[in-house]
């Protein structure tokens, strides 16, 4: 049976991801939420790049995908974004909905969306081939390998205990020491205030 083009293409897309399947180890390892993060960092800065005319400069500049970040709650400080479902600490690593494989199917969507905004079809072989590209990278990068673990931080001494104690309390008391200072400022200019306005008043005539 002829096939169409379009079966052709799906059909050599279903054949990228047989490939990409077959690459990953048959036992992938654990993934922890920084490691994930910073494979997700270096995936985006790898693979998030694009060609793209400007008008403004009148050449072609190379346009770069940001990763997402959010708010972390009650506070100012912006945290990339990092699914659960990239982790994965125990038992099945290997399945397709958690872990290294769902990591990298995922940013390389990201990826694709980035590089093809006009394409509706969410998998076809480009994207195929952006997973197939991701999936080496990881594998000849060694982050299987535990090559983005964090590392243990070595115990601090006594000494340096001491020296980090020290340097805190000596910032609480400069920090209290300019509110000293700023009530002051207060106090006096209050003061100043109200004996322009009751020139004969003590303050402590005044009963509230
Ligand atoms: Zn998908």
């Amino acid at each position: 049976m002829e096939l169409t083009l379009h079966q052709k293409i799906e059909s050599a897309g279903h054949k990228v991801y047989g490939s990409v399947n077959r690459m990953w180890p048959e036992k992938l390892p654990i993934l922890e939420k920084d490691e994930a993060e910073r494979a997700y960092k270096r995936l985006i800065a790898k693979f998030g790049k694009k060609k793209v005319w400007s008008e403004y400069s009148n050449k072609w500049i190379t346009e770069k995908k940001s990763v997402m970040r959010r708010r972390k709650r009650g506070t100012k400080t912006w945290k990339t974004r990092v699914r659960k479902c990239w982790l994965s600490l125990n038992g099945d690593t290997n399945s397709l909905s958690k872990g290294w494989r769902r990591l990298v199917h995922d940013v390389s969507h990201y990826v694709y969306y980035f590089r093809f905004p006009n394409n509706s079809q969410d998998h076809n072989i480009a994207q195929a081939k952006i997973e197939q590209e991701m999936a080496q990278f990881v594998i000849d990068s060694g982050w299987l390998d535990g090559k983005l673990k964090s590392k243990p931080k070595p115990k601090p001494t006594k000494d340096e205990k001491q020296t980090s104690k020290t340097k805190n309390l000596i910032k609480l008391i400069r920090s209290w020491e300019r509110k000293e200072t700023t009530a002051k400022t207060y106090i006096r200019k209050y003061r100043l205030k109200l004996k322009r306005l009751r020139p004969t008043m003590r303050l402590e005539d005044l009963i509230i």
